[in-house]
């Protein structure tokens, strides 16, 4: 049930498939659409990945219940076919601005009129793309943090023309299908968590860099003194090296560019690419 029952997911990687499963294991009719017959043929193994791990970390998901969820979702090729009858449009092709306008101005010639269009960018900005949708009032931001499953926030940022409705609507989308709505009331590049996040991220690494104290004296440090159970190096074994080393290789700050200079070196080089890989800062 829900105002905004049928979904359409765009694109079908690490955020889109767990989109599109969130909400059908919360009983919405999901399309996914993909421009790549290869990534959709590899949802098979997605779902074989993500459907034990919302069983073993979700009291009320079975693998009876997952089985339904999954068939709740269709996928597509057609881009004109994935919008045909969506109430909502969640966006999540990767994290270029050309490819992202492109999509959205095809989007915006194809949905019906009152569908309502949200973009899971990490960092753009609503406004950035707003335009190419051919409707800004209808359009936001719904964003997600990885593991949606078990990190279930949804945050929700509009730009100045956003609809007060469409907003709503969404928060409420997000609550229906498990999520903790995060009402951010203006925008702001990193949303509420990022804003937060990435620069507590980056004095962990520049505090390794200047030689103050290692990883595992900066995690036990912030573990014992706030209560928090993760240090910063145990987050970014988490997000896995290639994403800090990707924003930081070009940073304008030379100890930025050292600190991935030290996690091309001793991690990617290595082969400890984070948790995901078993190794990163620490071994698993
Ligand atoms: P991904 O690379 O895993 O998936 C992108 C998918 O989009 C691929 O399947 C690709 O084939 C498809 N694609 C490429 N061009 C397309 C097009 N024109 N139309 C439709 N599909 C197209 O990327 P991801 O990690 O899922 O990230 C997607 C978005 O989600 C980005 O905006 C990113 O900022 C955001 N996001 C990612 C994370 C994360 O931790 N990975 C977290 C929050 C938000």
């Amino acid at each position: 049930g829900g105002a905004l029952q049928n979904l359409t997911v765009l694109g079908s990687g690490v955020l889109g498939s767990q989109i599109a499963l969130q909400a059908a294991f919360h009983g919405k009719d999901v399309t996914i659409y993909d421009i790549s017959e290869t990534a959709l043929a590899s949802l098979s193994a997605r779902w074989d990945y993500l459907a034990p791990l919302y069983v073993q970390d979700l009291t009320d998901a079975t693998p009876e219940r997952m089985a339904e969820a999954l068939g709740r979702i269709r996928t597509t090729s057609d881009l004109a076919d994935a919008v045909v009858d969506a109430d909502l449009i969640i966006e999540a092709v990767p994290e270029v601005l050309e490819v992202k306008q492109q999509t959205w101005a095809e989007v915006g010639r194809l949905a019906l009129e009152e569908t309502i269009f949200a973009t899971n960018s990490s960092t753009f900005l609503p406004s950035d793309i707003a335009q190419s949708t051919g409707r800004p009032s209808r359009f936001l931001a719904l964003h997600f943090a990885n593991e949606i499953w078990r990190l279930n926030i949804g945050e929700v940022m509009g730009h100045p023309d956003t609809d007060p409705d469409a907003y709503e609507a969404v928060a409420g989308f997000a609550e229906e299908i498990g999520m903790v709505p995060i009402r951010v009331l203006r925008e702001q590049p990193g949303y509420v968590l990022n804003s937060l996040l990435v620069p507590f991220l980056w004095a962990a690494g520049r505090l390794l860099v200047r030689g103050v104290a290692d990883p595992e004296t900066v995690d036990r440090t912030w573990r014992i003194s706030t209560g928090a159970p993760l240090g910063p190096f145990q987050f970014l074994d988490i997000i896995g090296m290639m994403t800090p080393y990707n924003l930081l290789e070009d940073s304008d700050d030379s100890e930025l560019r050292a600190f991935a200079d030290l996690i091309k070196r001793d991690y990617i080089e290595t082969g400890r690419l984070g948790k995901g890989a078993g190794a990163g800062f620490y071994d698993y």
